[in-house]
């Protein structure tokens, strides 16, 4: 059994509608998937519907937008109630932050000789009800700013750049609570990617697991080396959480992150999903 529990449709960031990306991942030879698009549910009826369609089972994600410090923290929520109202509230107001950021952006980019204009950037996002910082790096190259979204990154946008702007994130904490309030799962996701580690320390995560009921850990992902997944792994073991691992599929909007080229292993997959829709714990 081959369960891929992190991926993007184009509702958010990547490149693929739903119904293509779950086709995409039946053809990965997957078994199960999960669709997490940023801060949206609007496009799981569809990825559902598809996996019925292909009987390939799509579990309900959504990865949301937090914060720790200022810090930029990924929460991964399954099986969440999309009409639960306090989530719905917190993320109806991180997409209002990422479009509020985004004239923030485009000033500095403009200062910095590389001018996109927000008709630009709304052109890239499609159907997307959620802006991310890769519709505008699809805005530079395609006005030969950049040669892809990587260079747009390192040059540019990723946190700390020169046209980097924080924008608005959900205290990991309160993102945990509600979305065990919302009845699903909390998984924090690449938790130790791209320098992250001094952000979320061993002793803030024993912290969420005790106080806060953290489920899981996501340990193998393409961000993550060998080392860093072994000492993950440990951790998870140590602090009873369940430890996943997933593609971050992006589409062609992403190298690297192939349906499948992270797994999750079966039993952790049947341990998260027999916690789906208990609500209000921790
Ligand atoms: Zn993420
Ligand atoms: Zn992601």
């Amino acid at each position: 059994m081959r369960i891929d529990l992190h991926t993007h449709s184009s509702i958010s960031d990547g490149t693929d509608t739903p119904a293509e990306l779950v086709l995409r991942a039946q053809q990965a030879g997957l078994d199960v998937v999960a669709l997490t698009d940023h801060d949206t549910f609007a496009g799981l009826d569809e990825a559902v519907a598809e996996g019925q369609r292909l009987g390939l089972t799509v579990l309900r994600g959504m990865e949301l937008s937090c914060s720790r410090h200022g810090n930029s923290v990924h929460l991964l929520a399954y099986g969440a109630d999309p009409a639960a109202p306090a989530l719905g509230a917190e993320m109806e107001k991180v997409r209002g932050g990422r479009m509020g950021r985004l004239a923030g952006v485009l000033q500095r980019l403009a200062e910095l000789g590389v001018p996109v204009s927000e008709q630009q950037v709304l052109a890239e996002m499609g159907n997307s009800p959620s802006m991310g910082r890769p519709h505008i790096a699809d805005a530079m190259v395609k006005a030969g700013h950049v040669r892809d979204r990587t260079e747009a990154f390192d040059r540019f946008l990723a946190d700390g750049g020169p046209a980097h702007v924080q924008r608005y994130g959900i205290e990991i904490e309160r993102g945990i609570d509600l979305v065990h309030e919302a009845g699903g799962v909390a998984v924090i996701a690449h938790p130790w990617g791209r320098g992250r580690e001094s952000v979320l320390p061993p002793d803030l995560l024993r912290q969420l697991a005790a106080e806060h009921g953290l489920d899981g850990i996501e340990v193998d992902h393409h961000d993550h080396d060998l080392e860093t997944r072994a000492r993950l792994r440990q951790l998870a073991a140590d602090l009873g959480l369940l430890a996943t691992g997933s593609s971050d599929y992006h589409g062609t909007g992403k190298l690297d992150h192939d349906l499948g080229s992270n797994t999750t292993d079966p039993a952790v997959y049947h341990a998260l999903v027999a916690r789906l829709g208990v609500p209000a714990r921790g």
